[in-house]
């Protein structure tokens, strides 16, 4: 670990986070030649439980210099089936395989291929960014100032009023009765339905020790669900089952609808660039696949804000926050028959709601079919639920995709 009074000369790029956006940058701007700094409080493998469709971990894999291989194998858990549960739709086995990183070993191959290429640690918190002399500076709290062509400013996401929470606890396992024994539960709307509860569904995966972890989530609330209730209605669940957490309770609170950061100098990333799914609070794929993408950029001497951008188009974000506020005000029983309609779309057809890097006519594609997949009921019980202006925004959008599909 390098001290911030170890560098003294401007640097090509400062990366302020040590999160998944800004050690898979850090890591690619190094391996691309440009002399690199990673400050962050600490840099240790992250704590979270990260899972991402398996597709895309394999996409990003290679420009992230990760051994395709070993993603496959240890750098990864796959889950098959995926399996989503509704009581409108019944059980279903998605065909896209599911994945959950082993933090330690993806962390340690980022950080090896950072250091082995001269990345510089710093130990620090960066107080504020500058303009200075053509370059930016990072402001650490202890007053050292590192001077950089560009900061990456990867510190996370910004408050917000609509969060996804969810409270997990660990199981000794199998559960089979809840989650298929090599497969994942990627929604279960039926676990966790009570009268007059507010929406939550269960989530389900095998760990590598022969564990199950399950979550009760609120997938979307504003204001957010309090993370007791969660838990509350996960104990049930457990009792149910004869259950009992065997240790290691995982917390989850994931702001939805951050503010973007005010424009100045430091190019955002990852949560902090927006990057977070509206509705699903998902970012790591989208930051693995963006850290390569900048590096290449910043190491052809061009300026990274446009790659940053296009990793999130306006419209798709625009598309994907009415999709939030629609979500927002269903109970129960209108979510479950969201998902129930939502997951009988073939893949191709919902898989690019999940991208938030999808163009936005594949959303409101997607959100057209979703829409016409619904009963006559619950389209106008959904319509009902949302207000005024969001109801006539979203019937504005599903039109102009239904005119752009047939070619209008
Ligand atoms: C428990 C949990 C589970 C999640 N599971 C998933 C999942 O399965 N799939 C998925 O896609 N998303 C998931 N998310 C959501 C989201 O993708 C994560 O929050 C993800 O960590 C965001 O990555 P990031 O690198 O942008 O920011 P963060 O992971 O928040 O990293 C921010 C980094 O900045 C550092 N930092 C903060 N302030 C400063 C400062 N002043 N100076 C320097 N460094 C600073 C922090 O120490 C940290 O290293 C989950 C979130 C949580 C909380």
């Amino acid at each position: 670990m390098w001290s911030s009074a170890a560098v003294a000369v401007p640097l090509d790029v400062v990366v302020a986070g040590a999160g998944p956006a800004g050690l898979s940058a850090a890591a690619a701007c190094a391996a691309a030649g440009l002399s690199t700094a990673l400050v962050a409080p600490a840099v240790r493998p992250w704590p979270a439980t990260y899972c991402l469709w398996a597709d895309e971990l394999d996409a990003a894999a290679g420009p992230l210099g990760l051994d395709p291989a070993a993603a496959r194998t240890t750098m990864a858990a796959r889950y098959s089936p995926t399996v989503v549960r509704t009581a409108s739709g019944g059980e279903r086995e998605l065909t896209r395989g599911y994945a959950r990183l082993r933090n330690d070993a993806v962390h340690a191959a980022l950080l090896d291929r950072f250091t082995a290429a001269g990345g510089r640690l710093v130990t620090g918190r960066v107080r504020g960014l500058l303009d200075d002399d053509g370059g930016e500076v990072a402001v650490l709290a202890d007053g050292t100032r590192l001077a950089a062509r560009t900061v990456l400013d990867a510190r996370g996401g910004g408050p917000a009023t609509a969060q996804q929470r969810a409270w997990g606890e660990v199981v000794a396992g199998p559960v089979p009765d809840l989650v298929p024994p090599d497969g994942a539960l990627f929604m279960d709307w039926t676990a966790l339905a009570a009268p007059g509860a507010p929406p939550a569904f269960l989530y389900g995966l095998p760990l590598d020790d022969g564990t199950v972890l399950l979550e009760a989530t609120s997938l979307a609330a504003r204001p957010p669900l309090p993370l007791a209730d969660l838990r509350e209605r996960l104990a049930a669940l457990l009792t149910a089952h004869g259950l009992r957490p065997a240790g290691g309770a995982e917390r989850v609170a994931i702001p939805l609808d951050a503010a973007p950061r005010p424009a100045g100098p430091g190019t955002p990333l990852g949560a902090a660039a927006g990057l977070v799914h509206p509705a699903t609070g998902y970012s790591v794929a989208a930051s693995l696949r963006l850290g390569p993408r900048v590096a290449a950029a910043l190491a052809a001497g061009r300026d990274p804000r446009p790659v940053v951008r296009a990793a999130r188009p306006r419209a798709t974000a625009a598309l994907l926050g009415l999709g939030l506020e629609v979500l927002l005000p269903m109970d129960a029983a209108a979510t479950d028959a969201f998902f129930g309609a939502f997951f009988t779309l073939p893949e191709q057809e919902w898989a690019p709601y999940l991208d938030g890097g999808s163009p936005p006519s594949a959303v409101a594609g997607t959100m057209a079919r979703v829409f016409g997949a619904l009963s006559p009921a619950q389209r106008a019980r959904l319509l009902r639920g949302v207000a005024g202006g969001t109801a006539a925004r979203l019937v504005a959008g599903l039109r102009r995709a239904r005119a752009a599909a047939s070619g209008r």
